[in-house]
Formats: structure tokens, sequence, C-alpha cells
């Protein structure tokens, strides 16, 4: 018997399959790019990149057989602009167009143009796009087709007065949606009269803005929501199948964070009444190629459609690590008119698999987005179970202009505690450094005990995490090791100091993390110490060496990789989730740094600081305005999102220092507080 592997990656596989293409075009850019690329090279198609300026010595454009440049680095002069992908495929003689996600992937135009000029696009046809691209549109069509949808009222809403009505209707609480909405953006929350109001104007607004269309519906908010997927494969000769779920109910404002198959909370029954209606519902839209129909749960297991993605999705990497199926290379034989190589029944999902999208943010700044170049960027190795899809290299430039998502770690193992746990370790050892990013903040989710538990839903960073992420917070196996790893790395740069002369056979160190205090002493043994101190003890084998950034050590039984980064006398450490500094003193010394005095840190309360590199869009307070903690003071556009900048306590405005249009610096002073 085949295995699943082999029927849906390695049975037809072909160079010098003629059915295929020789060469596709891909419109996007970072690793979705270099994703795409990898299949083509597999199946033996020439692979074609298109860049911005601002990408023009990206990884995918030296990964590309050919590249072609589109124009400036915003997307819309670039990978927005249909005709200049057009230009390139004529040039390129590319005869098909894989889009990827994001950008021009799920308009419906786009699809059409490029079979105007007879090039294929690698996804779905137009007009299942287009009939999916609206969601009072498609809700209406997944009630026709069967599919059970949120409660509510489909329709336009006209004014702030009937919106309180249907709401009423509805009842508390509801939520309101732009209907061309995307993204997140355009979604309110409910829960009274002028609240809904309220949100009637805003959404309107937000909505108009990002997507040219201010229409608004509104449908029962479900409590304690999960967001499940259904991952659809159909092909052009109405074959369609459903390749079980993914659940994606940890996300941050909307946006997904970390995604798993299969979902922890689905019975069979369940699953099985799910894939029904989403191949139900592709269907009945005459769909084709892969796409993802969005449910989303409440307590009880009853699940209603939210959206149908038309298009790969972001997490599509977990549903092709339990499945065995590369779901590009399906898309690009479905576009070239083959059948799907299985049906229904040999659809069979092994193991589990989860993915953390690693993203260029500082949780400790609230999540703002972060830019700048890799300083240093050394990946976790890959293969048994471990992927990473990323677009990126040291030196690499993370740019406002794009989304800021670095790279994909996906972990594959039997069962949920096994890939848990190897997402973990990934991330222990994932070492970028030149940006903030959330790699600690991750960990610290896949370590969090109700996660464990599998008690998910969309509302669990808000409910856990309220305050924010810091990494500071140590539980005592992660002191532990941050304490016993410090005196290593200070002993063995000791010893190089030492230059060969034996150290005394007994040594005392005192470990400072903050004002922590914690004595140890370790004792050389074996190819490693013993350690002995009042967090514990026993052997600690390492082969590190002054320089490297990833101390791997065996830590008392227990394998564990620390990053490593000498600042001046100190050690900058990062574990599970956890950062800290730690300072490493010999005794003596301690005894004396004890009477040093604390320095202060600079008065920087005064100012409103912008926290990233940026666009200052608007200013909402004048000079000499009284502000009250939480008002908006200012808006500054980076990375395609704009943040609004609030008051942080009550105060008088004394000097403006910026004006609207000027582009801010991490930490320039925009305004200053009398
Ligand atoms: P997924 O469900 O696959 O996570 P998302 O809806 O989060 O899909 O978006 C997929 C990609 O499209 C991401 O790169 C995201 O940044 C981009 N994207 C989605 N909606 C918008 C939008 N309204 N404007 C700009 N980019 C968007
Ligand atoms: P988008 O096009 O922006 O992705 P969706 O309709 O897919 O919009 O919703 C995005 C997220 O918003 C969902 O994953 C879920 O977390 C939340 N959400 C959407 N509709 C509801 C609802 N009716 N009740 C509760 N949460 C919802
Ligand atoms: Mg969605």
């Amino acid at each position: 018997m085949r295995t699943l592997q082999e029927l849906g990656s390695n049975a037809c596989r072909g160079r010098g399959d003629s059915t295929l293409f020789e060469k596709i075009l891909i419109a996007n850019r970072g690793e979705i790019a270099c994703r795409i690329m990898r299949t083509c090279r597999r199946l033996g198609i020439k692979a074609v990149a298109v860049y911005s300026e601002a990408d023009a010595g990206s990884l995918a454009v030296e990964q590309a057989d050919e590249a072609y440049p589109i124009g400036k680095a915003p997307a819309s002069e670039s990978y927005l602009r249909i005709e200049a992908i057009l230009e390139a495929c004529r040039r390129s003689g590319a005869e098909a167009v894989h889009p990827g996600f994001g950008f021009l992937s799920e308009k419906a135009a786009f699809a059409e143009a490029l079979e105007k000029a007879g090039i294929v696009f690698i996804g779905p046809p137009p007009k299942a796009m287009r009939a999916m691209g609206d969601k009072i549109a498609s809700k209406l069509l997944a009630q026709q087709a069967g599919v059970s949808t949120v409660p509510g009222r489909l329709e336009a809403i006209a004014d702030a007065k009937s919106a309180v009505a249907i709401a009423r209707e509805i009842g508390y609480p509801v939520m309101l949606k732009a209907s061309a909405g995307g993204g997140g953006k355009g979604m309110r929350i409910c829960r009274s009269d002028a609240g809904t109001r309220e949100a009637f104007r805003s959404a309107g607004n937000e909505a108009k803005g990002a997507f040219g269309d201010a229409r608004v519906f509104i449908e029962k908010y479900i409590e304690e929501p999960r967001h499940i997927e259904i991952q659809v494969l159909g092909d052009q000769h109405g074959q369609v199948i459903h390749l079980g779920e993914r659940e994606c109910s940890i996300q941050r404002r909307h946006q997904k964070v970390l995604e798993e198959a299969p979902s922890p909370f689905l019975d069979a029954r369940t699953r099985q009444r799910m894939g029904a209606e989403a191949v139900q519902l592709a269907k009945a839209v005459g769909y084709y190629s892969a796409g993802t129909v969005e449910f989303i749960v409440d307590r009880e297991r009853n699940f209603y459609f939210l959206e149908m993605n038309t298009r790969l999705q972001v997490e599509h990497p977990v549903t092709e690590m339990v499945t065995g199926l590369d779901l590009v290379e399906q898309m690009i034989r479905i576009a070239a008119g083959a059948r799907l190589p299985l049906a229904q029944k040999d659809v069979k999902a092994k193991g589990w698999a989860i993915e953390a999208r690693l993203y260029a943010e500082d949780p400790a700044r609230g999540f703002l987005p972060s830019v700048g170049r890799l300083r240093r960027y050394l990946e976790p190795p890959v293969g048994q179970g471990l992927r990473i899809d990323a677009g990126v290299v040291e030196g690499s430039e993370i740019s406002v202009h794009y989304d800021p998502m670095i790279a994909k770690v996906i972990a594959h193992g039997p069962d949920r505690g096994a890939a848990t746990a190897k997402l973990r370790q990934a991330l222990d050892a994932y070492y970028v450094r030149g940006i903030n990013h959330n790699g600690a903040f991750l960990s610290a989710l896949l370590a969090h005990p109700r996660f464990q538990e599998g008690r998910l839903s969309t509302n669990f960073i808000a409910e856990e995490f309220p305050e924010g992420f810091k990494a500071d917070r140590l539980d005592a196996r992660t002191r532990r090791c941050l304490v016993f790893a410090a005196a290593v790395l200070q002993r063995r740069l000791a010893e190089r100091a030492l230059d060969g002369k034996a150290r005394p056979a007994l040594d005392d160190w005192v470990v400072l993390l903050g004002r922590e205090e914690h004595r140890l002493r370790l004792k050389p043994h074996s190819s490693g110490f013993l350690v002995e101190s009042e967090l514990g003890g026993g052997p600690i084998e390492s082969a590190w060496l002054p320089g490297e950034a990833l101390f791997c050590a065996q830590l008392v039984g227990e394998p564990v990789v620390v990053q490593v980064e000498r600042s001046g006398p100190r050690w900058q450490l990062s574990h599970g989730g956890a950062a800290v500094e730690a300072l490493v003193l010999e005794p003596p010394a301690a005894a004396l740094y004890r009477h040093m005095p604390v320095k202060a840190p600079p008065d920087l309360s005064r100012f409103l600081l912008s926290p990233m590199p940026g666009l200052l869009v608007s200013v909402a307070v004048k000079e000499g305005q009284e502000v009250k903690a939480g008002e908006e003071l200012a808006v500054v556009e980076a990375m395609k999102m704009e943040n609004v900048l609030r008051a942080a306590a009550d105060g008088l405005v004394k000097t403006l220092h910026c004006k609207p249009g000027d582009s801010l610096a991490v930490d320039q002073a925009i305004l200053e507080f009398a």
C-alpha cells in the first residue's frame, strides 16, 4: 500500500512531468515566496521572483532563477500593481503565477487579468473569489448551501438607530463587522446601545478608510469563542475534499499567533460535520485549488461559518505536517488541470503539529512593530519534525513597508505534548538580534498551563497576559537554569583569561540577577562541573566556548539551550520565555558591589517618545493643552499599521517637537510635558 506521503507528494512527482509548468512567477515576497520556490525546485519548475526596491537584496530574489523589479517599496507601488506583474510575466515567459497570501492573492481582478493574458492563476476561479470576498454575500451563500452561520442580520446597516434596533433584536453582546473586512479590521464588540452607536460610526469609518467600503453588519458575539478552520482542496473536475482542521484560537487583536492541527477541542463527530459543511460550501461556489473555510466554535461545540479565505493560508504548514501533503504542489497540479491524487477516505492525519509566528515586534512596548537589520540570525536545526519557513538571513532588513512576520516555526510530534516540547526547544535555539521579536512571548504561551491543557479561546492572550508580556518573570526551574548557566559562562571566560593555568579545584561565585543574589560553588567534574547552591545542585555538562551565541548543556540531566550575549561585564541570557541580565562576580567583588550606589535612570516621563521608527501621521494635541491619562496624543504609522500613542498620565503639553509628516527615529521625542 502506498503511504499518504507518496500519494500526495511523490506518486506523480515530476521532472519532465510534461503536464506541469516550466516556469512559475511568484507574485509575493518574504517567507511565502521562498516557500513556494522550494516546491517549484522540487518539481523541476523554474521560479521567477518579483521585487520592490526595498527587497532588491532579499533571500527570495537570491533563491529565484530569475527576478524582476516591479516598483517602489510601498506595496501599492509594487506588489499590488497588476500591470507590473503582467509585464514581469511577459518578460520572463512565466506560464503561471502563484500569488501566495496577502497582496493580490484574493483579488479576482488579478486572476482575470492573468487569464486574459493567457497566464494561469494558481488559485481558485475568479467567480468563487468574488462570491467569497464579501462577508455579507458569502454568509448568504453559505446559508443557501446549508452551512450554519452566526445568528445575525445579513444586511448592510443604514444608520446608528437601526444598528441599535438590530443589536437588541439579536441580543447583546453583538459583533459589528465590515462586510469588506479582513485582517481583523473594522470589527467591534458591542455590549450596550451606546456602544453600538459608537461602534457603528468608528467601524464604518475604519472600513471606509481601509477597504473603500463602509458597509457594516451585525451578528451575535460568540462568548469564549474558538477559531477552528477547515482546509479544503478541490480540482477542476468537480472533486472537493477536506484535509481536516486547524485551531487558531491563540490570537492577538484578531491576528493569529499560534496554530495547530488537529484541534484539541473537536470530537470526531463535530470534525466530520464541519468538514462536510466546508466541502458543501466549496462545491456550491464551484471552488477549486486550496482554500480555507473559517468557523467560530462556542463552548458547546456549536460551530458557525465566519468566512472563506480563497488562497493559501499562512498556517498551511501544520496541515502539511499532519497529512504529509504539499499544498503548494497540489495547487500547482490542480491549476495545470490534474485530478486530486486522493479521495476523502484516504486523508489521514498523523500526530500533531503546532506553528508559531515569529513577528518583528516588541512585547515590552505593547507589541509595537520593530524594524531594523538582523545583526545576528541563527535558526535552530530543522528536520526530525521541525520545519522553519523564513525569508530572511543574517544581515536582512526588516522594513517598515510590509507585514512584520519574520518566520514561522513548525513542530510535529506524535502527540500535542511532544509537538509543544519540540517547538519550545526550537524557540530556545532561535537566535535573532538587531530587532525586537516575540520569541520569548511565544515560549511563554507554549509554557502556559492553560495552553498545555488545551483550554483555548480567542481571548486567551487578553485574559492571561492582561498587562502585556514581561520576560523577567522566572519560575523556579528557569531561575535555576539561568543562574547555573551564568556561572558556567563566567567560569569558562575566566578559564580562557588564565591561559591554561589551573584554577583552584573549587570556586565560589555570586550570580546577580537584578537585585537577586545567588551564591554557588562549581567543582570541575568530567567535561563540566558539579554545582552546589541553595537552588539545588548536580552535574552540568557543556562544550560552550566564549563567543558562542548558544549555551547548550546537560543541566542536572536535562538538555537546555540558553541564548547568550555579552554586554559589558554582564550577560544577557534568555531561555524558556524569560530574558534576564546577569552579573557574575567572585565573592569579594560581590561584597564591594553591594555598596555601589544604584544609578537612577534618566527621567524620560516628561516626553512622549516614538516607540519605533515610522511616520508621524497626526498630533491630536496643542501646546498648552491639558490632557488626561489615556487620551490620544499622536498617531505613528509603521508596517502598514497605525499606532495610537496615548498619555500615560494626566499632564500639560509644553512643547511639540515634531509635526505630522515627519519621519521619526525610535525614542525620538514627539512632544514634551510641563
Ligand atoms: P491567515 O488567516 O492566513 O492568518 P490573515 O487574514 O491573517 O490570514 O492574512 C494573511 C496575510 O494577508 C497576512 O500576511 C496579512 O498581513 C495579510 N492581510 C490580511 N488582511 C489584510 C488587509 N486587510 N490589509 C493588508 N494585509 C492583509
Ligand atoms: P477577518 O476577515 O478580519 O479575518 P473574521 O470574520 O474571519 O474576520 O474574524 C476574525 C476573528 O474575529 C475570528 O478569528 C474571531 O477571533 C473573531 N470573531 C469574528 N466573528 C466573531 C463572532 N461573531 N463572535 C466572536 N468572535 C468573532
Ligand atoms: Mg478571518
